[in-house]
């Protein structure tokens, strides 16, 4: 589905110093005050992103912001436990799911770089099936939430609820960058949210089905994901 356009984009520098406001404002804030203070700020202009390992952002949002878009990025290669998720998502959660494809389908990439780009240079099929296609879909937006934690890993501990996505020139917002695995669970209990099956079925983070496996107990979280490689994240977040 192509993502909607929407007129009347907000000038960058008048983006970026409410980004930092708000970013000081909104520290200790709790998840769902940030998501209305976004929504109320940017309405139809702010998306939530998922990758479907749970719904507990796209949730959150759709109480601050019913009909909130919650933008997933099909790289061609999840399990299909994450696509009965975003299916699972769309059906039962007042959110409206757009999903992003690259501009190749695998076949498509398979020919003009060979198969298995994953394995041979995954920055490089990243780079081609989750960080272009996400610029372009963001594109129409002035803000967008993601689940970034900061107990995910080293690489996301000063992950800002609040921040400037320099790269994209939005706002970007990690409404439960403060929260423990812990809180995620009890949120997912107590209300009852969707995940995806493959979290009880020994993967701790998932991503597309090349590059995931499954982590031993006491493993970092997302240590199943690029497993054996000095990759650690997509692109996307940098
Ligand atoms: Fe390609 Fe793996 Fe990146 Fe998915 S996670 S886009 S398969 S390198």
């Amino acid at each position: 589905m192509t993502p909607p356009p929407h007129a009347d984009r907000a000038e960058p520098g008048a983006l970026r110093a409410l980004a930092e406001r708000a970013g000081r404002e909104l520290e200790d804030a709790p998840a769902l005050d940030v998501l209305r203070w976004a929504a109320d700020t940017f309405g139809e202009r702010f998306c939530v992103t998922s990758s479907m390992e749970d719904a507990v952002v796209a949730h959150l949002a759709s109480r601050a912001l019913p009909g909130v878009d919650v933008v997933f990025l099909d790289t061609g290669y999840h399990f299909p436990e994450t696509i009965g998720t975003r299916d699972a998502v769309a059906a039962v959660m007042d959110v409206r799911v757009i999903t992003l494809t690259p501009r190749q389908t695998v076949a498509e990439q398979d020919a003009e770089y060979g198969p298995g780009l994953h394995d041979r240079d995954p920055d490089l099929c990243c780079a081609l099936r989750k960080v272009k296609p996400l610029e372009e879909g963001l594109a129409g937006y002035d803000a967008w939430a993601t689940g970034l934690r900061r107990d995910e890993s080293p690489t996301r501990a000063g992950t800002p609820v609040v921040g400037w996505d320099e790269r994209r020139g939005k706002v970007k917002i990690a409404p439960i960058a403060r929260w423990s695995r812990q809180d995620v669970d009890a949120y997912l209990a107590e209300h009852h949210v969707l995940t995806n099956p493959l979290l009880t079925d020994g993967y701790a983070s998932v991503g597309c089905a090349p590059c995931t496996r499954r982590v031993a107990r006491g493993e970092d979280v997302r240590a199943g994901r690029w497993a054996g490689r000095a990759k650690t994240e997509c692109g996307l977040h940098g």
